[in-house]
């Protein structure tokens, strides 16, 4: 017997049989799934688990959909499946537009939604192949392999350390907030103090900027920090 669960799934559906129905059918295919059935407690949940796909309503009592969708896309390309009783063209074209991966009109089959989700796993799965390795200056990041090279040499950082120079890389030359960077490397569940962002920079900047005699990480004052290339 295979126990291995295929995925975490977070279902946001407001009509209960319906969800129910939907969570039984996921647990008896393998899936782990949490259920909510409210637009508050779908933002909450989210920013306290990592989730392999969403599928979310768009009708609910609290955020509707698409503000769920609009939250959940500052922080994560987790993909998303937008459930809904309106077979409106428009309400399917702006899901898309606001990073929906795929659209199912209500009443569904099953069947419909477990092949989707299929599609949509296999797409992710590409997307997180496509990590190609990440240059600035002479620092090399390969985030498939993660591991962090300033010329030949290898550095050590933490997963955090890695999180953070990550998502500076990956946008360099624009300046991130530290709201910005907090959201996206600690989670927006994260309620410390803002000053970890600073701190963290400080590490990344002995390891890598003073050790290498490089400047690759700046400051705006009172904004944030950007990395720059040449
Ligand atoms: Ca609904």
């Amino acid at each position: 017997m295979e126990e291995t669960a295929k995925g975490n799934i977070l279902l946001v559906e407001d009509e209960v049989k319906l969800a129910r129905f939907v969570e039984l059918e996921l647990k008896y295919e393998g899936y782990t799934v949490d259920v909510v059935n409210d637009g508050r407690d779908a933002i909450d949940k989210f920013g306290r688990n990592v989730y392999d796909l969403v599928l979310l309503d768009l009708m609910l009592p609290g955020f509707n959909g698409m503000e769920i969708l609009r939250r959940i896309r500052k922080t994560s390309q987790v993909p998303v499946i937008m459930l809904t009783a309106k077979g409106d063209v428009s309400d399917k074209v702006s899901g898309l537009d606001s990073g929906a991966d795929d659209y199912i009109t209500k009443p569904f089959a099953i069947e419909e939604v477990l092949a989707r989700m299929r599609v949509a796993f296999k797409k992710s799965a590409q997307t997180a192949h496509d990590d190609k390795p990440l240059r600035i200056k002479n620092l090399t990041i390969d985030p498939q392999k993660r591991m962090v090279k300033w010329q030949e040499i290898e550095i050590e950082l933490t997963k955090t350390e890695f999180e953070l120079l990550t998502y500076l890389v990956q946008n360099k030359n624009i300046v991130l907030t530290r709201e910005q960077i907090l959201n996206r490397v600690w989670g927006y569940d994260y309620f410390g103090e803002t000053n970890i962002v600073d701190v963290y920079i400080r590490y990344l900047r002995t390891k890598i900027d003073d050790r290498f005699n490089e400047k690759i990480i700046y400051t705006t004052r009172g904004v944030g920090y950007y990395a720059k290339d040449e």
